[in-house]
């Protein structure tokens, strides 16, 4: 059975992905297992996505009461898992109107949409440069990539969209000097750098750019796409350096494991985008809208305050294991650098001892559910202990 699933897939699913040798059938919470009933901890909430875990019974009651009573619409009508929504979204986080999509990239792709009109509505053309960091990740569409400050994503697509330059995170003086030039109408950054390595910004970088872009009426952008919705221990990361963004995009953790982007705005871009000039298909379908309004309704500020509690817990015991070189991020997004071997390696192996992890360039990265528990946090970290033994026996 197994083995014919990867066959199938490996014939007619596109070969875009370096799939790990492991065919996932069903789950639970932060458990989950594969096609010959192993068990294993999941470390990855499928790169953030399940901020629930896997198949929460109250998500799995709130989503199939939805699909049972209206599946989609389209945005011609109103619906009230959407509207519900938007109203949530806004009330937690202080923005004033919010754009659905069906992805990161998606919702990305609208925020720089935003970014360009709201300039050209009030200083016309030539001012349409949206800066973003070096080392950022910000989706895979052709013009996400372009914003993506990473050489490797800018093969092969050629023409990518113009328009973006790139400065290292906490150079504010490269910031201000691209910024003096006056054609630069954003500025769009993640506050932890997710796919770049889990790189938390600093503090000072953040305030000062937020200083700038309000001083010069730039558009912040944050990308808290990863970030966002708990991940870090507060709902939106920017509160933890104390700014908030004119525009904020969401999408992995939102839906909790459904597909659903966001592009909250502020006031002063809330109505930038009129009628027809922005849509999608499927953004705030009422399925999709029921799954993320249980997870709004579930990450309140008791949630939040344990996932900070349980990221520090979680990242001080990583800290303390020999054969871990440094460990970084914030709440339960989680970098860690091991000694002896590269972070793929780590990965791969991890699987054969029945742990799910990821990668973020060298570092092995942890994006757990946000509900796991402490005894599962001390499970998973004699997991990690045991293979960083196997590696200090083998040097
Ligand atoms: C994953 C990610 C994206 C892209 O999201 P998709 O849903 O894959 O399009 C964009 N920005 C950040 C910060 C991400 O982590």
């Amino acid at each position: 059975m197994g083995k014919s699933v990867k066959d199938i897939d490996k014939k007619y699913v596109m070969n875009t992905y370096r799939r790990y040798d492991l065919e996932i059938t069903e789950g639970m919470g932060a458990n989950c297992y594969d096609v010959d009933g192993r068990e294993y901890i999941d470390l990855s909430s499928g790169i953030g996505v399940n901020s629930l875990g896997f198949c929460e019974m109250g998500w799995v009651a709130s989503v199939t009461q939805q699909v049972c009573k209206l599946n989609h619409t389209s945005n011609l009508f109103y619906s009230q898992p959407c509207a519900t929504l938007a109203k949530s979204l806004c009330e937690r986080t202080g923005y004033s109107k919010v754009f659905f999509a069906n992805s990161g990239a998606e919702a990305n792709e609208g925020a720089i949409k935003i970014a360009r009109k709201y300039s050209y509505d009030k200083y016309g053309k030539g001012r349409d440069k949206i800066v973003t960091l070096v080392n950022s990740f910000h989706g895979r569409t052709v013009t996400t990539l372009s914003a993506t400050g990473q050489e490797v994503f800018h093969d092969y697509f050629f023409p990518f969209t113009q328009g973006f330059e790139y400065v290292d995170a906490g150079d504010i003086d490269a910031l201000s000097k691209l910024v003096a030039k006056g054609d630069v109408c954003a500025v769009m950054m993640e506050f932890v750098q997710g796919e770049g390595g889990v790189i938390p910004l600093d503090k000072d970088f953040v305030q000062k750019t937020a200083e700038l872009c309000a001083a010069k009426d730039l558009l912040m952008i944050a990308d808290e796409v990863q970030t966002g919705v708990g991940r870090t221990g507060k709902f939106l990361a920017g509160e933890h350096y104390g700014v908030k963004a004119d525009i904020t995009t969401l999408a992995k953790g939102l839906g909790g494991g459904l597909p659903i982007g966001a592009v909250l705005t502020a006031e002063k871009c809330a109505s930038t985008l009129g009628f027809s000039m922005h849509g999608t298909t499927f953004g705030g379908n009422p399925i999709v809208c029921a799954g993320a309004n249980y997870v709004l309704a579930r990450v309140d500020e008791d949630f939040l305050f344990s996932v900070e509690q349980k990221g520090e817990y979680f990242q001080e015991k990583l800290a303390r294991l020999d054969g871990v070189e440094s460990v970084s991020g914030l709440g339960l997004m989680i970098g860690v650098r091991i000694k002896g071997t590269t972070s793929s390696e780590f990965v791969k192996d991890g699987i054969s001892r029945g742990i799910i992890m990821l990668t973020a360039k060298d570092k092995v990265r942890l994006l757990p559910p946000l509900t796991i528990t402490y005894d599962e946090i001390d499970k998973a970290v004699a997991i990690i202990d045991s293979m960083l033994s196997a590696y200090r026996e083998v040097k």
